[in-house]
Protein backbone atom coordinates (compact mmCIF):
# COMPACT_ATOMS: atom_id res chain seq x y z
CA UNK A 1 0.00 0.00 0.00
CA UNK A 2 1.53 3.22 -1.08
CA UNK A 3 1.59 6.48 1.63
CA UNK A 4 -0.78 8.43 0.03
CA UNK A 5 -4.31 9.73 1.02
CA UNK A 6 -7.34 8.03 -0.20
CA UNK A 7 -10.53 9.79 -1.36
CA UNK A 8 -13.92 8.99 -2.74
CA UNK A 9 -15.59 10.82 -5.33
CA UNK A 10 -19.10 11.38 -5.69
CA UNK A 11 -20.91 12.45 -8.53
CA UNK A 12 -23.70 14.10 -9.10
CA UNK A 13 -23.67 15.83 -12.10
CA UNK A 14 -23.82 19.21 -13.78
CA UNK A 15 -21.31 20.49 -15.77
CA UNK A 16 -18.29 19.16 -14.65
CA UNK A 17 -19.61 15.88 -16.06
CA UNK A 18 -21.02 17.13 -19.38
CA UNK A 19 -19.93 17.26 -22.85
CA UNK A 20 -20.80 19.87 -25.29
CA UNK A 21 -23.85 18.61 -27.52
CA UNK A 22 -23.08 20.14 -30.72
CA UNK A 23 -26.80 19.67 -32.29
CA UNK A 24 -27.98 22.17 -29.67
CA UNK A 25 -24.97 24.28 -28.67
CA UNK A 26 -25.43 23.18 -25.14
CA UNK A 27 -24.18 20.52 -22.91
CA UNK A 28 -25.71 17.38 -21.82
CA UNK A 29 -24.83 15.09 -18.63
CA UNK A 30 -22.52 12.30 -20.05
CA UNK A 31 -19.22 11.77 -18.28
CA UNK A 32 -19.19 8.56 -16.13
CA UNK A 33 -17.05 8.65 -13.00
CA UNK A 34 -14.39 6.60 -14.48
CA UNK A 35 -14.48 8.12 -17.64
CA UNK A 36 -14.03 11.72 -15.61
CA UNK A 37 -10.62 9.98 -14.25
CA UNK A 38 -9.68 8.88 -17.02
CA UNK A 39 -9.89 12.42 -18.44
CA UNK A 40 -7.61 13.86 -15.28
CA UNK A 41 -5.41 11.14 -14.76
CA UNK A 42 -3.00 13.51 -12.63
CA UNK A 43 -5.25 13.55 -9.47
CA UNK A 44 -4.34 9.88 -8.78
CA UNK A 45 -0.61 10.92 -8.46
CA UNK A 46 -1.82 12.98 -5.58
CA UNK A 47 -4.24 10.61 -3.87
CA UNK A 48 -5.67 7.35 -4.16
CA UNK A 49 -9.01 7.65 -5.64
CA UNK A 50 -12.14 5.41 -5.49
CA UNK A 51 -15.27 7.31 -7.34
CA UNK A 52 -18.96 6.36 -7.28
CA UNK A 53 -22.27 7.59 -9.09
CA UNK A 54 -24.67 9.61 -6.92
CA UNK A 55 -26.83 10.60 -9.21
CA UNK A 56 -26.38 12.67 -13.43
CA UNK A 57 -28.49 15.47 -12.62
CA UNK A 58 -28.52 19.21 -13.24
CA UNK A 59 -28.39 20.79 -9.80
CA UNK A 60 -31.46 23.05 -10.17
CA UNK A 61 -33.32 19.75 -9.94
CA UNK A 62 -31.49 18.80 -6.46
CA UNK A 63 -34.17 19.21 -3.60
CA UNK A 64 -34.35 18.42 0.03
CA UNK A 65 -34.00 14.71 -0.21
CA UNK A 66 -30.94 14.76 -2.14
CA UNK A 67 -29.19 16.79 0.53
CA UNK A 68 -29.93 13.27 2.57
CA UNK A 69 -29.12 11.28 0.73
CA UNK A 70 -25.67 12.83 -0.17
CA UNK A 71 -24.87 12.92 3.92
CA UNK A 72 -25.59 9.49 4.17
CA UNK A 73 -23.45 8.13 1.43
CA UNK A 74 -20.36 10.94 2.83
CA UNK A 75 -20.98 9.09 6.15
CA UNK A 76 -20.56 5.64 4.29
CA UNK A 77 -17.43 6.63 3.01
CA UNK A 78 -15.64 9.08 5.53
CA UNK A 79 -14.60 6.09 8.13
CA UNK A 80 -13.36 4.42 5.32
CA UNK A 81 -11.17 7.12 3.33
CA UNK A 82 -9.22 10.55 4.31
CA UNK A 83 -11.87 12.98 2.44
CA UNK A 84 -14.51 13.23 0.32
CA UNK A 85 -15.15 15.24 -3.16
CA UNK A 86 -18.40 15.79 -4.27
CA UNK A 87 -18.73 16.64 -7.90
CA UNK A 88 -21.66 18.99 -8.45
CA UNK A 89 -23.09 21.74 -10.85
CA UNK A 90 -22.30 24.94 -9.94
CA UNK A 91 -25.38 26.62 -9.66
CA UNK A 92 -27.08 25.12 -6.26
CA UNK A 93 -23.75 24.25 -5.44
CA UNK A 94 -23.49 26.76 -2.46
CA UNK A 95 -26.54 25.31 -1.45
CA UNK A 96 -25.67 22.00 -1.05
CA UNK A 97 -22.27 22.70 0.84
CA UNK A 98 -24.23 25.03 3.36
CA UNK A 99 -27.32 22.06 3.91
CA UNK A 100 -24.10 19.17 4.63
CA UNK A 101 -22.34 21.43 6.50
CA UNK A 102 -25.43 21.45 8.85
CA UNK A 103 -26.30 18.05 8.41
CA UNK A 104 -22.47 16.77 9.20
CA UNK A 105 -21.81 18.68 12.07
CA UNK A 106 -18.75 17.92 14.05
CA UNK A 107 -16.76 16.51 11.06
CA UNK A 108 -13.21 15.19 11.27
CA UNK A 109 -12.54 14.92 8.03
CA UNK A 110 -12.56 16.94 4.71
CA UNK A 111 -15.84 17.21 2.33
CA UNK A 112 -15.00 19.46 -0.63
CA UNK A 113 -17.47 20.17 -3.29
CA UNK A 114 -16.48 20.99 -6.44
CA UNK A 115 -17.82 22.24 -9.70
CA UNK A 116 -16.96 23.46 -13.56
CA UNK A 117 -17.74 26.58 -14.99
CA UNK A 118 -17.08 24.32 -18.64
CA UNK A 119 -18.04 21.34 -19.57
CA UNK A 120 -14.83 19.26 -19.05
CA UNK A 121 -14.57 17.83 -22.67
CA UNK A 122 -13.30 21.74 -23.49
CA UNK A 123 -9.60 22.14 -23.46
CA UNK A 124 -10.71 25.33 -21.77
CA UNK A 125 -12.38 23.88 -18.77
CA UNK A 126 -11.74 24.78 -15.08
CA UNK A 127 -12.44 21.02 -14.27
CA UNK A 128 -9.45 19.34 -14.15
CA UNK A 129 -7.62 22.33 -12.05
CA UNK A 130 -10.73 22.99 -9.43
CA UNK A 131 -10.30 18.45 -8.85
CA UNK A 132 -6.81 18.64 -8.64
CA UNK A 133 -6.71 21.59 -6.45
CA UNK A 134 -9.14 19.81 -4.23
CA UNK A 135 -7.05 16.67 -3.80
CA UNK A 136 -4.12 18.52 -3.13
CA UNK A 137 -6.07 20.44 -0.20
CA UNK A 138 -7.01 17.08 1.16
CA UNK A 139 -3.58 15.74 0.79
CA UNK A 140 -1.81 18.36 2.46
CA UNK A 141 -3.58 19.24 5.19
CA UNK A 142 -5.86 18.16 8.07
CA UNK A 143 -9.20 20.41 7.02
CA UNK A 144 -12.29 18.99 9.14
CA UNK A 145 -15.25 20.50 7.41
CA UNK A 146 -17.25 21.04 4.14
CA UNK A 147 -15.59 23.47 2.37
CA UNK A 148 -15.86 24.57 -1.63
CA UNK A 149 -13.31 24.65 -3.88
CA UNK A 150 -13.15 26.71 -7.26
CA UNK A 151 -10.69 28.73 -8.91
CA UNK A 152 -9.71 32.27 -7.52
CA UNK A 153 -8.84 33.92 -10.77
CA UNK A 154 -9.78 33.58 -14.32
CA UNK A 155 -6.55 31.78 -15.00
CA UNK A 156 -5.07 28.04 -13.62
CA UNK A 157 -3.05 30.17 -11.08
CA UNK A 158 -5.00 29.20 -7.60
CA UNK A 159 -8.27 27.39 -6.08
CA UNK A 160 -9.54 28.80 -2.85
CA UNK A 161 -11.26 26.58 -0.38
CA UNK A 162 -14.67 28.26 1.15
CA UNK A 163 -16.82 28.47 3.50
CA UNK A 164 -19.62 26.23 3.28
CA UNK A 165 -22.50 29.01 4.52
CA UNK A 166 -20.58 31.94 3.32
CA UNK A 167 -20.47 31.37 -0.57
CA UNK A 168 -21.96 32.53 -2.99
CA UNK A 169 -21.55 32.03 -6.96
CA UNK A 170 -21.90 35.35 -8.41
CA UNK A 171 -21.52 35.02 -12.15
CA UNK A 172 -22.64 32.53 -14.87
CA UNK A 173 -19.78 31.85 -16.87
CA UNK A 174 -16.46 33.16 -14.93
CA UNK A 175 -14.27 30.72 -13.74
CA UNK A 176 -13.47 32.90 -10.77
CA UNK A 177 -17.72 33.04 -10.21
CA UNK A 178 -17.80 31.73 -6.56
CA UNK A 179 -17.15 34.61 -4.00
CA UNK A 180 -16.46 34.22 -0.11
CA UNK A 181 -19.50 36.57 1.24
CA UNK A 182 -18.73 38.70 4.65
CA UNK A 183 -16.50 35.96 5.34
N1 LIG B 1 -26.96 24.32 -14.65
C1 LIG B 1 -25.78 23.60 -14.28
C2 LIG B 1 -25.96 23.02 -12.88
O1 LIG B 1 -25.94 23.75 -11.94
C3 LIG B 1 -24.61 24.48 -14.33
C4 LIG B 1 -23.31 23.86 -13.85
O2 LIG B 1 -23.16 22.71 -13.62
O3 LIG B 1 -22.39 24.62 -13.73
O4 LIG B 1 -26.10 21.85 -12.76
Amino acid sequence: MNSKKTITILHTGGTIASKVDYKTGGVIARYTPEELLYKFPEIAHVVNVKSRLIRNMWSEDINFKHYNLLAKEILKELHKVDGVIITHGTDTLAYTSAALSFILEGLEKPVLLVGAQRSSDRGSSDAPFNLICAAKFIAETDFGEVGICMHESMSDDNCLIMPACKTRKLHSSRRDAFKVVNG
